[in-house]
């Protein structure tokens, strides 16, 4: 007999046990009393010497009661994945109230500050999880035969047809929580045990994005802000997917918006509304591109125009000629590098000239997981722990490295902190890139931009995030 579908951990018990400590002695928690601590282990255990090693690390009495090792063995990569990414995630029944279940996810997602639900099914399983700070954390396993009615109230929320259930879906929601409004973006994908639902939670709600909050130094930020002061030329932000881009681009423009300003914005999606702000949103299967819209915005007397994204030839040139004709252009790009973003315009076919002559500022950002302060660990510093090429800017004695407790969820990390490198274009630099040359390696240091590497090592040094978190951003791109 399969005792694992009747053992079932209470998400209260998992702290009881450290990652390690479950893995190490393969036992699983099920339940604690002031004295005693009574745990699952695998039937072939030495009961005796097990209970003994325990009772040593856990200071109380241990009890075991022993269960197929098979048990053990999927239990633990279900509650305490090895990756360091040990989940919290409860059995529930749905049945008969999706709906509730349904408000309640959201609502708590919401709380969490969480971006991203992820509903999903495989072959003998169904979860939830949820996105925060990047971070996937499994919240809930569901029964199977709950799943079909979930999906289809998600559907009917976002207005899609129950009855297609072969080709993706998008909607979108519109859902109040305490209070505040805000959007949904629903994604349905047919996937090979079911239908899979991603649900992205826009913040509507801009009121707290700050410039002065997100994570430039003072340096950076007084060299950016003086690129978005000018009434013309080209603003880009380069980074992947979920850098945070949009955000510092969303302050830029709460910084910008006056009544005597015409701001327009096309963007994909919408994440925050900003009153006094002409948004647009993209409709590619309607003909409303990036460039469609750039291309009527310059009909419409703007001011300061933000893009969501430059990603091709037509819409790098339209951005251009707003740009020369003088308006202010926001918009991001996808490069490795501050200075990458020149070469990429340069290879979507801009001549250079152009992009000396536009090209205001260039930044680079990324999202840096700050270590959970609540069970971050001391560790003295060992230079091994650097990529080999790599010269530090400092001797770091003691490090931080991420362990995983409750108030994480058991990520290690709580929160992020944006670091950036911002690059004004001066009169030098335009005339490197009018000449061709991309070394501008000497100038960048005359003028003490600091890189992407420099300022995510100081996090780093002063104790704020792990060398894990930043290791990608110490080799020279
Ligand atoms: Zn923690």
């Amino acid at each position: 007999m399969d005792t694992a579908q009747q053992i079932v951990l209470l998400t209260e018990h998992i702290h009881l046990l450290s990652r390690e400590m479950a893995w190490h002695y393969r036992v699983l928690p099920k339940g604690s009393t002031v004295k005693q601590v009574s745990l699952y282990c695998e039937s072939e255990a030495d009961g005796e010497s097990l209970a003994a090693d325990l009772e040593i690390l856990l200071g109380k009495q241990v009890i075991l009661e022993p269960v197929p090792a098979t048990t053990i063995a999927r239990l633990l990569s279900t509650y305490y994945l090895k990756d360091n990414t040990r989940q919290l995630s409860t059995q529930v029944n749905v049945k008969h109230d999706e709906d509730n279940f349904l408000m309640n996810l959201i609502g708590e997602a919401k709380n969490l500050k969480s971006s991203d639900i992820h509903i999903e099914r495989y072959e003998n399983k169904c979860r939830v999880r949820i996105r925060i700070d990047g971070n996937m954390v499994e919240r809930y396993l569901l029964k199977d035969e709950d799943y079909p009615a979930l999906i289809n109230k998600v559907k009917i929320m976002g207005n899609l047809d129950i009855a297609e259930k072969r080709l993706p879906q998008d909607g979108r929601i519109n859902f109040s929580h305490q209070g505040h409004q805000f959007d949904i973006r629903a994604s349905v994908l047919p996937t090979l045990y079911g239908e899979k639902v991603v649900m992205r939670l826009l913040n509507n709600d801009a009121t707290d994005i700050d410039l002065n909050s997100l994570g430039f130094s003072a340096f950076d930020l007084d060299n950016y802000l003086q690129g978005a002061k000018r009434p013309n030329g080209i603003l880009l932000i380069s980074g992947p997917t979920g850098s945070g881009k949009t955000t510092t681009l969303y302050a830029t423009l709460k910084l910008l918006n006056k009544e005597t300003r015409n701001i327009l914005t096309i963007e994909d999606p919408v994440e925050y509304t900003l009153e006094g702000v002409n948004q647009v949103q993209l409709k590619e299967s309607i003909g409303l591109t990036f460039a469609a819209a750039l291309r009527t915005f310059l009909r419409q007397d703007p001011d300061v125009i933000m893009v969501g994204e430059i990603r091709d030839t037509e819409t790098a040139n339209m951005a251009i000629r707003a740009a020369l004709t003088g308006h202010l252009v926001l918009s991001t790009i996808h490069t490795n590098s501050a200075w990458g973003t020149v070469s990429r315009l340069i290879d979507m076919g801009i001549p250079s000239y152009m992009v000396a002559n536009t090209l205001n500022t260039t930044v680079a950002q990324r999202l840096i997981r700050l270590l959970c302060p609540h069970c971050k660990q001391e560790k003295v510093f060992d230079e091994g722990l650097y990529p080999r090429q790599f010269k530090p800017y400092q001797q770091v004695a003691v490090h931080y490295t991420a362990q995983g407790c409750e108030q994480c969820y058991y990520t290690g990390y709580k929160g992020r902190k944006a670091v950036y490198e911002v690059i004004p274009v001066d009169l030098d630099l335009a005339r490197e890139i009018k000449n061709g040359n991309m070394n501008v390696q000497g100038l960048l240091e005359e003028r003490g931009i600091r890189t992407l590497a420099e300022n995510a090592f100081s996090l780093f040094s002063t104790g704020l995030t792990s060398i894990d978190e930043i290791y990608p951003l110490l080799f020279n791109y």
